[in-house]
């Protein structure tokens, strides 16, 4: 079959390989512990739910605009107003079926062949092929571990070129956890707003965060920043609806209109229902979301101090979403593995753990872990990575 060069050429996620392997050694009856899982493990909270049902039983079962409900896009700007200081009219805001799809429509909207996007690594997998389906180009950042995997205003301004039309800021970031401080931010926007690029600031993991730290939104910082600025975020991870398919962007009105236009002919409108279950968790109690927070920030602290009693291997204290991000460069290199897919394959088939390797990140020196998932299977795992690194 002959296959459009534009889609051959996309990397079948990472992630997804490893689950797949994963599946196969449980069919064979081995106790697998699985580790990297990207959402959250817990059910949608109720009134969400009954939300959803309602509306279908209300008849909320046909086409919608396409930039989503009138009700919910209210809500999207309540929202933004009264948790990140930011004001936006509905006709900025376009709710798209995840914020993976408003970030997709996004750079479709957005780039012309040749355009460059900047994009600091460690990055979320999805980004690259995003830009480059767009006829974008990737432009690297590398964010070292010393500066807690962020980057630097140096580092951004000596990437920028003429062809360069956005930068991803991804605050807290997957697979990371890092968390760009007010002060970072303003370093950043700057330089965006004298250069005339676009912040795209992905805040899905925005109510996910520990140890008293803040959220800031790039598009809060000044008036111009706000104009340089499109807002990504949704309720997959805050409410746990994954599977709901619902996130949105805020942001200039024409860009919105753009990516409505392209949502109009590609996939008509977010699922009705799913955006009264969205409507719900916004405006609804929001007691689940802590008691999830408080549980995830529990073994967010255990499995660090765990794995960092690993010889051979290091990790930074998380301080958002919920993922570990672990420095194996040491354990790779007495074990003599060949790469950090090699090492998680071994890690598998060995000690039935599944990891997310880091190459899919950009960042081939380490693993990611998923703590989105139960106390005892994080503490079976972080056994098991401790005598599969000490074992060897
Ligand atoms: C999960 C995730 C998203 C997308 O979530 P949706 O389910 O599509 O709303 C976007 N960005 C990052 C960094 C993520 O981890």
């Amino acid at each position: 079959m002959k296959i459009a060069q534009r889609v051959a050429g996309i990397t079948p996620s990472k992630t997804l390989a490893i689950t797949a392997k994963a599946k196969e050694l449980k069919e064979q009856g081995y106790d697998v512990v699985g580790l990297g899982a990207g959402e959250p493990d817990f059910n949608t909270p109720q009134h969400i739910i009954d939300a959803a049902i309602n509306a279908m039983e209300a008849g909320h079962t046909k086409y919608t605009p396409a930039a989503g409900i009138p009700e919910l896009k209210k809500a999207i700007c309540e929202k933004l107003e009264k948790e990140n200081g930011l004001s936006y009219k509905p006709a900025q805001i376009i709710v798209c079926n995840g914020a993976k799809h408003a970030l997709y429509n996004l750079f479709q909207a957005l780039l012309d062949p040749g355009d460059e996007v900047l994009i600091p690594s460690p990055y979320w997998v999805s980004y690259p092929e995003m830009v480059t389906l767009a006829g974008g180009i990737p432009v690297y950042l590398a964010g070292e571990e010393e500066n807690q995997f962020k980057i630097t205003p140096r580092q951004l301004e000596q990437a920028i070129t003429e062809k360069t039309q956005a930068l991803i800021i991804n605050s807290p970031n997957n697979p990371t956890g890092s968390i760009y401080s007010r002060e970072e931010l303003e370093k950043i926007a700057e330089i965006c707003i004298a250069k005339n690029i676009l912040i795209v600031s992905d805040e899905i993991y925005e109510k996910l965060i520990y140890d008293g730290e803040e959220h800031v939104s790039a598009a809060a910082l000044s008036k111009e920043a706000y104009d340089h600025t499109v807002v990504i975020n949704g309720v997959s991870k805050p409410y746990s609806m994954t599977g709901w398919r619902i996130g949105y962007a805020a942001g200039n009105a024409e860009l919105i209109r753009a990516m409505t236009n392209l949502s109009s002919h590609s996939t008509s409108n977010p699922t009705s229902f799913a955006q009264y279950g969205a409507l719900a968790a916004l405006q609804g109690p929001q007691e689940a979301l802590q008691m999830m927070k408080a549980e995830f920030d529990k073994r967010r602290k255990a499995v660090v101090e765990m794995l960092n009693s690993v010889e051979g291997i290091h990790c930074l204290l998380p301080k958002g979403a919920f993922y570990v991000f672990i420095n194996v460069s040491r354990a790779m290199a007495k074990g003599g593995y060949r790469d950090v897919d090699a090492w998680s394959q071994a890690l598998l088939e060995q000690q039935h753990v599944a990891v997310v390797p880091g190459t899919g990140f950009g960042a081939p020196d380490y693993i990611r872990i998923s703590y989105a998932t139960s106390m005892e299977k994080l503490i079976k795992g972080a056994e098991r990575i401790k005598k599969f690194v000490e074992g060897v």
